[in-house]
């Protein structure tokens, strides 16, 4: 474990066991130079102890990159629960979390992530103040979507020289939380929208609320557009799937993009310009973080929209340097946090 925590840079572990609620959790703290750990809190079933460690160190760190290049004072981290197949009481199992999250002092705060909700972050919030993404705080999703909305600007005008997104052919992957509120945003921009989603009745909304032209999922990777937005579940960009893309610009809300690293070489030499996903679906770590520390709502707007900004700098020293975006947002992390 110790070499694991090594080459991942990880500079503790946590784990919690409380039989009485049938708590079994990992905290994994990746960096705090920057300042105290943030990151999500998963509650899923896991085939091993190990599979929930390796989870929770790859999340964690990769929360230190995102929070280093959304420019906050934040360090990585990340929890898991291990869910088990009955749980008796599921609130006394997150208030039993509370207590362990308490006992890091604010070494890391947590936040609603895959399995968790609002309400299991209140039931937290009994017993640490070390807690974000409760119901007072509110849904982070809109403000992710807005920082996409601000990242797909850059890429478009990077890669197409276009400044609007009006008329750009753009297919969603994903009418979720975020996927969803995008869409509208860019229904007010006056982009083409066709989207696609597991769940028909979505997709049947976005046709009849905002225009979208459905597309069956499978379909997604082969329609021709202009910007392809994954915004469904990680993993969207495999060697098959983007061997078949046909767009020029790829920049959407989904966590862990690209199945490979080496994909973002891929796509570059076919001329897809790929937006690193951990820079662009930032929006929502920015409000969940600022939020906590009590800034208000127009300076936290001020700061999704400079996802903008950051990107434009990634995109030119991406140009200038003949690196892909990816590997240009890992330099610059790694420059802030290793420095
Ligand atoms: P969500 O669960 O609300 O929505 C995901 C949607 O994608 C669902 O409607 C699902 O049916 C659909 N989907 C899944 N696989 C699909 C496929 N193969 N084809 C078409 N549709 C598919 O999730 P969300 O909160 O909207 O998050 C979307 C993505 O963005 C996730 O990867 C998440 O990790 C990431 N993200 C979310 C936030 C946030 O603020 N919610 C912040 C940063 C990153």
């Amino acid at each position: 474990m110790f070499a694991a925590m090594r080459s991942e840079r990880m500079e503790a572990l946590h784990l919690y066991s409380d039989p009485a609620t049938g708590l079994e959790a990992v905290v994994a703290i990746h960096n705090t130079k920057l300042g105290p750990a943030l990151g999500g809190c998963r509650y899923l079933a896991y085939n091993s102890l190990d599979d929930a460690l390796a989870d929770a160190m790859r999340l964690a760190r990769g929360m230190s990159y995102k929070a280093a290049l959304a420019g906050l004072e934040q360090g990585g981290g990340k929890a898991v629960i291990l869910r088990q197949p009955h749980v008796a009481d599921r609130a006394a199992l997150f208030e039993a979390f509370g207590r362990c999250i308490e006992s890091l002092r604010g070494g890391y705060i947590t936040a609603v992530d895959s399995g968790t909700s609002s309400a299991d972050m209140d039931c937290i919030a009994q017993h640490t103040a070390h807690v974000t993404s409760t119901t007072h705080a509110g849904d982070p999703s809109p403000h992710t979507a807005l920082g996409v909305l601000a990242g797909m600007r850059s890429a478009v005008n990077a890669r197409l020289g276009q400044s609007s997104l009006a008329g750009v052919r753009v297919v969603l992957q994903g009418l979720g939380n975020v996927g969803y509120a995008l869409a509208e945003l860019l229904q007010a921009e006056g982009a083409e929208l066709l989207v696609a989603d597991l769940d028909q009745g979505k997709v049947r909304l976005a046709a009849e609320e905002l225009g979208a032209q459905p597309l069956a999922p499978e379909a997604v990777y082969e329609t021709p557009c202009d910007l392809f937005a994954p915004c469904g579940l990680g993993g969207a960009i495999s060697q098959r799937s983007a061997a078949l893309l046909r767009c020029a610009v790829i920049a959407g809300a989904a966590n862990n993009q690209l199945v490979e690293p080496e994909l973002a070489e891929q796509l570059a030499a076919r001329g897809i310009l790929y937006t690193p996903d951990y820079v662009i679906n930032a929006g929502g770590l920015l409000h969940v973080a600022l939020t906590h520390r009590g800034v208000d709502a127009g300076e936290i707007a001020g700061r999704v929209k400079g996802i903008g900004e950051r990107l434009d700098s990634i995109f030119a020293q991406s140009r200038a340097e003949g690196r892909s975006p990816a590997e240009v947002a890992d330099r610059q992390a790694e420059e802030i946090l290793y420095a």
